[in-house]
């Protein structure tokens, strides 16, 4: 007979199939090996996936963390070398710009300064 067919039904993610929507279906299908396999294997998948995206991003993350070091390293050097080559402009420090930062008071307020140092 079809008297199944008018049955609740549930759709089973994992496995791709319906299985018949009362606890003792339900449960029977969920301690099934196929079940726990197509389980398992969803979570090995989507931890990979995040992994990857990890990785990813961990990439980007060094790309602009090697960026940034690269240009605090420009600027360091552009520092020194006008400390080198003008080493009596202006008698109020010239490093006094880099230990600054120190004192929180003044938490470098325009950036724009900064970049007419870096050219
Ligand atoms: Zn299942």
């Amino acid at each position: 007979a079809d008297y199944w067919k008018s049955q609740p039904r549930k759709f089973c993610q994992y496995c791709k199939c319906w299985i018949a929507d009362n606890k003792p279906s339900i449960e029977f299908h969920e301690r099934g090996k196929n079940h726990k396999e197509n389980v398992a294997a969803k979570i090995s998948e989507i931890k990979k996936k995040s992994i990857e995206k990890a990785k990813q991003e961990k990439r980007m993350c060094k790309q602009f963390a090697a960026m940034e070091e690269a240009a605090i390293k420009a600027y360091e050097e552009d520092l020194k070398r006008m400390e080198r080559d003008h080493p009596q402009e202006g008698r109020k420090a010239p490093t006094g710009r880099l230990r600054r930062h120190k004192s929180k008071k003044t938490p470098a307020r325009s950036p724009k300064s900064q970049r007419s140092v870096l050219g």
